[in-house]
């Protein structure tokens, strides 16, 4: 079963796992009611109303609705058979060793995957010093405009400060590399969202939020932050805003050092360098005074999260059993 397919039954299967066999039947049973009171099956809105009907069951339905023998009374058993058949199918996903196999990876994201791609003993030495690098570039230029500077300047800051150091070519080499690995390598699905190596955040459209240190667009993800704070409280605050590429290489080298070089490992927690929505406007939330548990599943049972919730703004991009490749993030709220 190739990557496609896997995530082709996965997402059938997420669907049944969300709604269920009788919701599905119903669908495909209402759709089929309306059928029959309308004389030209071609005019039939075919799941017009069903947006999220995952393609296969509007193929069925619209296999259905051309057949020729659709007006016969044997039409609704036919289907009866195809939702029967359709289920099967799922089953035997949910019973597919490779799904079975994604699901472990995303839930238990810390283990160690047979298939897990790992740097070779010579690039992980590269990945520390890199690392270690890019953080002389944090400690002189601070923690906030190391949020947002580009490739080329933090070129620029390791030859104007001689406490940073001028980048090696062979660090720049990896670097260069990791940004335009097809992160699937790793096991990561989701897309590429900053597409440049030397792409800049647009320092006019952002502000810098106080005592945080994090920085958001003006528009969409500043006013969504400001509502939270309004209705949720003082209590809840901006963990991780707006993040650059070079911010990003940095906290991903930083994940695969703590992986030992399992760059898939890694990519379970964090999205590579151009793959993060930080880059676009989605941002991080917290507790106030709950420490590194704001970046655990306890976030989820804090009272900020079920604030959140009731008033219905979890919007969240890496659910449960996402199809990213990616752990839950009950923090990371979705924006763009
Ligand atoms: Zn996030």
């Amino acid at each position: 079963m190739d990557r496609r397919s896997i995530l082709k039954a996965f997402s059938i299967s997420g669907f049944v796992a969300l709604g269920s066999g009788s919701v599905m039947r119903q669908l495909l049973l209402g759709e089929q009611q309306k059928a029959i009171v309308t004389a030209d099956p071609s005019q039939i809105p075919v799941a017009a109303n069903a947006p999220k009907v995952p393609e296969k069951l509007v193929e069925i339905v619209e296999e259905h609705a051309a057949a020729s023998d659709y007006l016969e009374v044997s039409a609704p058993q036919k289907l009866e058979q195809q939702v029967a058949d359709l289920k099967a199918e799922i089953e035997a996903a949910e019973n597919d060793p490779h799904v079975k196999d994604y699901m472990q990876k995303i839930r238990y994201f810390e283990g160690v995957f047979e298939d897990d791609f790992f740097v070779s003993e010579q690039e992980f030495k590269l990945i520390q010093s890199t690392l270690k690098h890019l953080g002389r570039v944090q400690r002189t230029i601070g923690h906030g405009n190391f949020n947002l500077i580009n490739f080329d300047q933090m070129i620029k800051y390791g030859r104007n400060f001689s406490q940073v150091g001028e980048f090696t070519k062979t660090e720049l080499d990896f670097l260069e590399q990791l940004f335009f690995v097809d992160a699937g390598k790793y096991g990561f699905y989701g897309e590429k969202v900053l597409p440049g190596l030397t792409d800049k955040i647009p320092s006019r459209e952002l502000v810098k939020v106080p005592k945080t240190g994090h920085y958001l667009f003006k528009g969409k993800s500043l006013k969504l932050y400001d509502t939270l704070r309004k209705d949720v409280g003082e209590d809840i605050f901006l963990t991780s805003g707006i993040r650059s590429t070079v911010k990003q290489m940095y906290l991903f080298l930083s994940k695969a050092v703590q992986a030992e070089g399992n760059m898939s490992k890694a990519s379970r927690s964090l999205a590579p360098p151009g793959y993060s929505y930080h880059a676009v406007g989605d941002f991080d939330v917290g507790k106030v005074g709950y420490g590194y548990k704001n970046f655990t599943e306890d976030f989820a049972q804090s009272d900020v999260y079920k604030r959140l919730q009731d008033l219905g703004y979890i919007n969240i991009r890496y659910t449960n059993d996402n199809r990213f490749g990616v752990r839950y993030e009950p923090w990371h709220i979705q924006v763009v």
